[in-house]
């Protein structure tokens, strides 16, 4: 029998992006802080202080410096064991990412195949069991099962279950 296929976002899931993101906030535009509390940036910054934070994505070097997400590398690790895992990360749309996030993987996820990250924003593109994504456009248009990764309310309904940490995830009957 062969094993499922996970696949994982890493922004926002595996990858604690949404720290490093408020740790520029504090350090360039410290009054939009008290509105950085789970929203995503573009829904509350201005249009051109959030094109100065894309700039900064679009340069890639941020994303070699972040922390993983609590629990994210201990319950990969398991997973590993029985599961034939992907990490599916939107490197197209920041090319210059993509390097930085291939050593991050080998650097926070030894264990992981790192022949497994597909750089691809079309998640729909991905063959695989479930999808484990914080963005539910991502989980509309993947053919297998979708799970949202939220500890914050959801906006709209959405039809997938929902985990809000790696503790659920780490229970989760795949
Ligand atoms: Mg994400």
């Amino acid at each position: 029998m062969t094993s499922k296929r996970l696949a994982f976002d890493m922004d926002r899931v595996i990858v604690d992006t949404y720290s490093g993101q408020k740790t520029w906030l504090a350090d360039n535009y410290p009054e939009f802080m008290d509105q950085a509390n789970g929203r995503y940036f573009r829904e509350f910054l201005p249009e051109s202080i959030f094109a100065e934070l894309w700039d900064m994505l679009l340069e890639g070097h941020f994303f070699s410096t972040l922390e993983p997400m609590p629990g994210a590398v201990s319950t990969l690790e398991k997973l590993t064991k029985n599961y034939e895992l992907l990490i599916v990360t939107a490197g197209t749309m920041f090319p210059n990412s993509c390097a930085p996030k291939i050593e991050w993987v080998k650097t926070h996820l030894p264990f992981f195949n790192h022949e497994n990250v597909v750089l691809c924003s079309n998640k729909s593109l991905i063959l695989a069991d479930y999808l484990i994504d914080d963005q539910y456009k991502h989980l509309e248009h993947f053919t297998g099962k979708g799970i949202l990764f939220s500890s914050s309310p959801t906006q709209a309904p959405v039809n997938c279950p929902i985990v809000k940490s790696w503790r659920d995830i780490d229970s989760f009957d795949f």
